[in-house]
């Protein structure tokens, strides 16, 4: 969200004639987008925020701007703790203040190949440890038809591929007229001309439909990929997280899943060392992992955040050395799983849409979200290219141009 949100402001300011510096010393305006999901990425925004002000200080025409959690309807105590920054902006918002500046202009802007829309801003659902729905507020959906614009817009400027964003995609539209939901959405943006691939993150497991996974399925420039977060494969556990289903519903969704797109990727989401989390249960969390077999895991070791029921009714009893030894044991696994999963498609040939070059090479994504490395003279960038897998590991692979498209 934090990515597609300063990809989103970016692109604001390059339409208004801006440009990207490469030090802020050269800047005229410098946009800072915070996050709250840890108290650490807090403290790190207001530090941040701090270091900023010998420049304000040397430079008072310099314009400073903060967005992103930290940014609230009422920004007095900002305001006050903060005096240098110039502009407050929440999420999603536009900065009027731009076009009401006597150097804005408008210009035609490319965009990247792979874009983020966001479509569904805040949560509603209160997992115990999460302080996302007290900074982000409920769920507000974006109207069905300002996605459709908004998604046009890109792909004439150059998008091949968006990925739609929300903390809860799956409740996408039921505040809505109407209540379309994701899949109604999917199959309005599949029409788009020109537009070659769509993605979505994140599901919920207690909302995911059959309906969104038979859409994924049948409309072709959906992409094979879900992102399923589990958190924990123990019920107590989930149910002390407030999630809302079980480990059997979550293994019901993953098999429904598979059934319906046997070529597709899972990812989920795992949280080690829970308050009260016993050795047993972070076992039937080992399990579940064994058992699925997902292309990715992303794992983190709980850490309380004030202000959510865990922090306040929990107590974080889990030693650290015991968290780490937990999250290390999942590392390892799951590295050995995505490297099973991955040598699946050594010889074979995948699409890829190119985002850049790394260290000589070009990089892209196969539909799936797998990325994979090649080596090219030609100018690759923001292409669809058709890659002969000659080498698997478990985070990426490296292959051989085979035809362009
Ligand atoms: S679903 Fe739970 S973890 Fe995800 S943003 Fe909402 S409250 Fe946080």
């Amino acid at each position: 969200m934090n990515k597609a949100e300063s990809e989103r402001v970016g692109n604001l300011f390059e339409q208004h004639g801006y440009q990207a510096t490469a030090s802020l010393d050269e800047a005229d305006i410098i946009v800072l987008n915070s996050c709250v999901v840890r108290q650490s990425a807090e403290n790190r925004a207001t530090s941040r925020l701090q270091s900023l002000k010998p420049l304000k200080k040397a430079n008072p025409g310099l314009i400073l701007a903060l967005t992103g959690c930290l940014v609230n309807s009422d920004n007095a105590l900002l305001k006050k703790n903060f005096p240098h920054v110039d502009y407050f902006f929440k999420p999603g918002d536009h900065p009027q203040w731009l076009e009401q500046a006597s150097w804005a202009q408008t210009l035609p802007l490319q965009v990247p190949a792979s874009e983020y829309v966001p479509i569904i801003q805040g949560c509603d659902n209160f997992c115990s440890y999460c302080i996302v729905p007290y900074r982000r507020g409920r769920e507000i959906s974006r109207p069905l038809a300002e996605i459709r614009d908004e998604v046009r817009e890109l792909v004439l400027r150059g998008a091949k591929e968006i990925t739609l964003l929300g903390q809860n995609v799956d409740s996408y539209g039921h505040d809505l007229p109407g209540r379309p939901d994701l899949a109604d959405l999917l199959s309005e943006l599949n029409d788009i001309p020109g537009l070659s691939r769509l993605r979505f993150l994140t599901n919920h497991p207690k909302d995911m439909t059959t309906r969104l996974i038979a859409a994924v399925a049948t409309l072709d420039k959906v992409c094979e990929q879900i992102n399923l977060p589990v958190q924990s494969g123990d019920n107590d556990i989930l149910e002390l997280m407030k999630r809302g289903y079980t480990a059997e519903h979550y293994r019901r969704l993953i098999t429904q899943t598979r059934r319906q797109l046997p070529e597709g990727a899972i990812s989920t989401d795992v949280i080690v060392g829970f308050p009260s989390e016993s050795e047993e249960q972070f076992g039937q969390t080992f399990n579940l992992l064994c058992e699925l077999r997902f292309d990715t895991v992303h794992v983190a070791a709980y850490s309380p955040r004030p202000g959510t029921v865990a922090a306040r009714e929990l107590d974080d009893n889990v030693p650290t050395a015991e968290k780490s030894r937990r999250l290390n044991a999942i590392e390892h696994l799951q590295e050995k799983i995505a490297a099973e999963i991955n040598a699946r498609l050594l010889g074979g040939t995948v699409e890829i849409l190119v985002e850049g070059r790394k260290k000589g090479k070009w990089q892209g994504r196969t539909r799936s979200g797998k990325i994979v490395f090649f080596t090219d003279n030609g100018n690759h960038l923001g292409q669809l290219v058709d890659v002969r897998i000659e080498k698997t590991g478990p985070w990426s692979m490296q292959g051989k141009i085979a035809l362009n498209k």
